[in-house]
């Protein structure tokens, strides 16, 4: 832990020395030069909390390699854990550590298309009965014959200020911009996009015009299904988040370790009414 919260070796935030007694029964460091005492947790989702690290360790590593995602009820059985609420509250910390916006555009050539999702099948865009399902735009870097990074969107609805909107946020201007004819990526031509966009005759011609958006979109739909059993539209943002942050990270797992522990980058820790914010207003 040390070693990720300094790689560069340690240094006493107050006076700057290098040195430093270790007090590793309570996680502290002791600056030799000043006397200050540095937690190794503080800033860290492992910070003042009662479980043991190890099993924080665990947990984290099954979120980040467990691709399918996890329940909190799984989670308190893999570990066995004695309450199931220790396991929320675990496995939702780790979550909001998912929560983020990722700053770095995506860019050069992008898929972009959308769905409604949280229903028992993928829906079709426009004039059919749509209760209880969401729509979600997605955006998709091409890379070679693969994909690079992913976005996602829920959206209110498949107008032109939500997807044009939604790219415009996500995408660098100049980037090659493929979606499908409908008429709410329009504006993209006049955005400083190169905007391709392919008309479908046949709805199955999709799967071959937009491959890597619609493998996103397919795998997330059953992910939604499998794992969370149809996702309330007030968390479903979250768990778009929670997918990005897995996909985006999936050549890089102990990258993603560590930002869910909060060890990589300096970011607060969540406390419990933070949490309970994100879960009941969401
Ligand atoms: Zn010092």
């Amino acid at each position: 832990m040390a070693a990720s919260r300094w790689p560069d070796g340690y240094r006493c935030p107050r006076c700057h020395h290098s040195e430093a007694l270790e007090l590793p029964g309570r996680l502290l460091w002791r600056c030799l030069a000043c006397g200050y005492d540095t937690s190794v947790t503080a800033g860290t989702v492992l910070h003042r909390t009662r479980t043991p690290l190890t099993q924080w360790f665990w947990a984290a590593y099954l979120v980040t390699t467990h691709t399918p995602g996890l329940s909190a009820l799984q989670l308190q059985r893999q570990l066995g854990i004695a309450r199931y609420e220790t396991a929320w509250v675990m496995l939702h910390k780790l979550r909001r550590a998912m929560i983020g916006p990722e700053r770095e555009p995506l860019h050069t050539e992008v898929e972009v298309d959308e769905a409604y999702v949280g229903g028992p099948e993928a829906g079709l865009r426009g004039g059919r009965a749509l209760v209880n399902k969401a729509l979600v735009v997605a955006a998709v870097e091409v890379r070679g014959k693969g994909s690079g990074r992913v976005r996602l969107q829920v959206v209110p609805d498949a107008s032109g200020l939500s997807l044009a909107g939604f790219v415009k946020a996500n995408v660098e201007a100049g980037a090659l911009v493929k979606t499908d004819g409908w008429q709410g990526y329009a504006p993209l031509q006049g955005a400083g996009y190169r905007h391709r966009p392919r008309t479908q005759g046949d709805p199955h011609r999709g799967t071959k015009l937009l491959p890597r958006v619609h493998r996103v979109l397919g795998n997330l739909q059953t992910w939604l299904r499998g794992t969370h059993h149809g996702v309330g539209h007030k968390h479903l943002q979250v768990y778009l988040d929670e997918f990005t942050f897995r996909f985006n990270r999936r050549r890089t797992p102990q990258a993603a370790f560590q930002t869910l522990l909060g060890l990589g980058a300096q970011r607060g820790p969540t406390t419990y009414h933070q949490l309970y914010a994100v879960e009941s207003t969401g």
